[in-house]
């Protein structure tokens, strides 16, 4: 059976307290015209609580990372547990910033999901290959080798969603073709079904790198993709909204 698609919009470091204002108006856009998704936001820390106490059965709540310890001495990070505790449902963890501006290695992430998945979390891992990468004609072999380093033994459909964002795509307005795109997800998905059997199947593939409400269904329809994970149009909720589109009738 296909897996319920995850649409997800990640905020990065956009959002004030006012910005409720676009949660508020995207739940009313989702009640008018459910989509055949799950819908979740991960706005910044600051703004975890507050949307999850606000963002009601339509739509989750998640971070963009997490430490990978309980608690303890680390000045400014935030753990699973504390984003649990704030009503969070998902973190992601191994987004290409983090593993760029933080020096986030594969090791690294896969504690840091495992960390999720004790908290009874989903984490969304992240792998994503640089444009040299894709041009030297090894994008899956990368690919698939972040992801066999960073997704958890303990990985199952119901705990994990795997993200396929190439760097080069990420807030460039640059999408991969739909050619590109399903040999991709195929080459992960056969992955996930060499290393945990028929389970495999039932992971969710999001794909992400400039998704829009223009490209949405094109990249949605794409065999293996099973939803998006959404950076600058996941901002304005009349935006976002419009990528829902793909997944209504
Ligand atoms: C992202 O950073 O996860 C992302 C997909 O960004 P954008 O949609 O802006 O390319």
């Amino acid at each position: 059976m296909k897996p319920m698609p995850l649409v997800a919009g990640n905020w990065k470091m956009n959002g004030l307290r006012a910005s409720q204002a676009e949660l508020d108006a995207l739940k009313h856009m989702i009640a008018e015209a459910p989509p055949q998704c799950e819908v979740l936001i991960c706005p910044p820390f600051t703004l975890v609580g507050a949307f999850s106490a606000a963002s009601g059965e339509t739509i989750g709540i998640g971070g963009q990372d997490c430490h990978a310890k309980v608690s303890g001495a680390h000045t400014g990070d935030i753990s699973a547990a504390m984003l649990k505790d704030c009503g969070a449902k998902y973190v992601i963890v191994g987004h290409s910033e983090r593993r760029a501006d933080h020096g986030e290695t594969d090791d690294m992430v896969r504690a840091k999901a495992e960390a999720v998945l004790a908290e009874g979390l989903v984490a969304i891992v992240c792998a994503g290959e640089r444009e040299d990468v894709r041009d030297a004609g090894k994008a899956c072999e990368h690919v698939l080798s972040q992801l066999a380093s960073s997704v958890p033994e303990g990985a199952t459909p119901e705990n994990t969603v795997i993200a396929y964002e190439p760097v080069w795509a990420i807030g460039t307005g640059r999408t991969p073709t739909t050619g590109n795109l399903e040999e991709m997800h195929g080459a992960i998905r056969a992955a996930l079904v060499e290393r945990f059997g028929a389970a495999g199947n039932g992971f969710r593939i999001l794909y992400g790198g400039s998704v829009n409400a223009g490209n949405a269904r094109d990249l949605m329809a794409v065999a293996n993709v099973d939803g998006g994970l959404v950076g600058g149009a996941s901002l304005k909720a009349a935006d976002f909204n419009g990528i829902m589109d793909a997944y209504r009738g």
